[in-house]
C-alpha cells in the first residue's frame, strides 16, 4: 500500500459517491478508510495505525494477512478458481474434513455456503425437511443473518421490517445481568429462562416446532454468555419434544471464545450434549474469502441419502474460500490459536477488563470469554440504565484518537481482538480504554 493521504481522500470520495452501506440511512455517513492491515492492526493511508480491537465484524480470528491463508489463495488461484457445486474438488473435500475433524461424532457431512445467513437458512430448511413441521423457536437477542428465515429468526431490530418469512416464533434467553425472569443469581436465571422455553414449545404445540435456534454464545445481542448448564437444558428440552437443536457458531466457533466451537467448552462441563445441526462463517478462514457452511449430523445427512435436498448455490465450496479454510485451520492448530485465545481471556483480557471496571461506574458489567467480551455502560451501576447513544459515540472518537478501532453496539463496547492478538496488545488497548473512559467521565 503506498501510503498517500490523497489515495485515501480518492477511496473516501469513491465511498460516498458510489457505495449504498449495510444497516444504515446513507446520507451522513462517514466510513473509515482503511489502507492496509497485519495482524491486529490496521493503518489508514495517513499512515495512522490501529489496533483492531473489532477484528472487522467479529471475524478476523486468525488476523490480518496471515501469509500462510494469502499463500493457499495465491497457489488456488493459479491452479483452480472455481468448479460447479456439483463436482468434486480437493479443496473442498480437505476443508469438510478439517471441520468435520473439529467438530466430532455424531457430524458426517458439511454443506458449504457463501456466508452465515444463509448457512442458517440452509440448517433451518434442512430442519423443516427432517421433521415434517414448520416452527422455528429462537431469541430475541439474537442477530442469525439478512436473508429471508435468517432475518426472521433474528430477534433484534433488523427483524421488523422484514418479517416476510413464516413460522417464526420468540423467546428470552438467559441474562442475567438484565433478567426477564426476576432472578437474582445465574442458577435461578438458568431454571427460569428453561421454565419459560418449555412453557413456550407446549404453548406453541411441540407437533409443529421443527427446531430451537441459538447462538453458542449470543454475539452481537452481547455477548451473553449462558449460565452453566441452560444449553444443556435447553437440548434435553429439544429431546423431550423431538425438536431439533441448531446452534449457530457464526460468531462464537473457530477459537472466539478460546474453543473451536462454543458448545464444546460448555458441553465438556455438563454432561457431553452436542447439537443437531451447527452453522459457521466468520473464524472459520476470517472471511479472507466470503464462506460458511451446515455442519450436518449424521443421522439428517443420512435422511437425504434416497431424498433430494432441496437446496445448493453456485459457490457452495468456492475452491478459493475451501484453499482458504484448509491453510487456516491448518495454521490454527500449528500455532495453537485456539489455546492462545483461551489464555489471553483467562490471563489477560479477564483481569485487565475487570480492573477497568472497578475504575470506571460506567461499565456496569464485563461479561466474556476467550476474545470474547462486551462492556455493558450504564448511566448509574444501581438504575443499570444503558448509556446514550451520544455517550457511545464519544467513546469511539476517543477510542480512535488513541489507536484503537472498536466495536460498539447498543450501550456497549464489545472486546473482540482477533485470536492471535499478544499480551503486549492487550495491555496497549486496556490503557486505551481506561484513558477514553477518563475522557468521556
Ligand atoms: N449468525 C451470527 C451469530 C452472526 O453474528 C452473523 C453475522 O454477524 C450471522 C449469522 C450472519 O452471517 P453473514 O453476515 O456472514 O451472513
Amino acid at each position: 500500500n503506498i501510503l498517500d493521504p490523497a489515495a485515501g481522500e480518492h477511496a473516501y470520495e469513491l465511498d460516498r459517491s458510489h457505495v449504498f452501506h449495510s444497516w444504515s440511512a446513507q446520507g451522513a455517513l462517514k466510513p473509515f478508510v482503511i489502507a492496509g492491515a497485519l495482524a491486529s492492526t490496521v493503518w489508514d493511508f495517513d499512515g495512522n495505525h490501529y489496533l483492531d480491537f473489532s477484528s472487522q465484524l467479529v471475524n478476523m480470528n486468525i488476523g490480518h494477512q496471515h501469509p500462510r491463508v494469502v499463500a493457499a489463495i495465491k497457489a488456488q488461484a493459479d491452479t483452480l478458481t472455481m468448479v460447479a457445486p456439483a463436482h468434486a474438488n480437493l479443496a473442498r473435500g480437505e476443508a469438510a474434513k478439517r471441520i468435520l475433524a473439529k467438530a466430532g461424532r455424531p457430524f458426517s457431512k458439511v454443506f458449504f455456503t457463501n456466508g452465515g445467513a444463509d448457512a442458517n437458512e440452509n440448517a433451518i430448511r434442512m430442519a423443516r425437511l427432517v421433521t415434517g413441521r414448520d416452527k422455528v423457536l429462537s431469541q430475541y437477542r439474537s442477530y442469525h443473518g439478512n436473508t429471508g428465515a435468517a432475518i426472521v429468526a433474528t430477534g433484534d431490530w433488523r427483524r421488523m421490517p422484514n418479517e416476510f418469512a413464516r413460522g417464526h416464533v420468540h423467546f428470552f434467553g438467559p441474562f442475567a445481568y438484565r433478567s426477564e425472569f426476576w432472578s437474582d443469581s445465574p442458577e435461578q436465571e438458568c431454571e427460569r429462562a428453561l421454565h419459560h422455553l418449555e412453557r413456550m414449545i407446549v404453548s406453541e404445540g411441540q407437533s409443529t416446532i421443527a427446531a430451537i435456534l441459538l447462538e453458542g454464545v449470543p454475539g452481537t445481542a452481547g455477548v451473553l454468555v449462558p449460565p452453566p448448564g441452560y444449553l444443556e437444558g435447553v437440548r434435553a428440552l429439544a429431546d423431550k419434544y423431538g425438536i431439533l437443536l441448531i446452534l449457530d457458531e457464526v460468531m462464537s466457533g473457530f477459537g472466539r471464545t478460546g474453543e473451536w466451537f462454543s458448545w464444546q467448552g460448555f458441553s465438556r462441563e455438563e454432561g457431553n450434549w452436542k447439537p443437531d445441526l451447527v452453522t459457521f462463517a466468520k473464524g472459520v478462514n476470517s472471511g479472507y474469502v466470503p464462506t460458511g457452511g451446515v455442519i450436518i449430523s449424521e443421522s439428517i445427512a443420512n435422511a437425504f441419502d434416497d431424498v433430494v435436498f432441496p437446496g445448493g448455490l453456485t459457490y457452495s465450496g468456492h475452491p478459493l474460500a475451501m484453499a482458504s479454510i484448509v491453510a487456516s485451520i491448518d495454521a490454527m492448530d500449528d500455532e495453537g490459536i485456539i489455546d492462545h485465545a483461551r489464555v489471553i481471556g483467562s490471563d489477560h483480557l479477564e483481569p485487565g477488563l475487570a480492573e477497568l471496571a472497578r475504575k470506571h461506574p460506567m461499565i456496569g458489567e464485563v461479561r466474556g470469554l476467550g476474545v470474547f467480551w462486551a462492556l455493558d455502560l450504564v448511566d448509574d451501576p444501581d438504575t443499570r440504565n444503558p448509556v446514550s447513544g451520544a455517550v457511545i459515540a464519544r467513546l469511539k472518537g476517543e477510542l480512535m484518537s488513541r489507536g484503537l478501532l472498536p466495536f460498539a453496539a447498543d450501550n456497549r463496547i464489545h472486546v473482540v481482538p482477533p485470536c492471535i492478538v499478544t499480551a503486549d496488545e492487550v495491555a496497549r488497548a486496556l490503557e486505551i480504554y481506561d484513558e477514553a473512559f477518563t475522557a468521556v467521565e
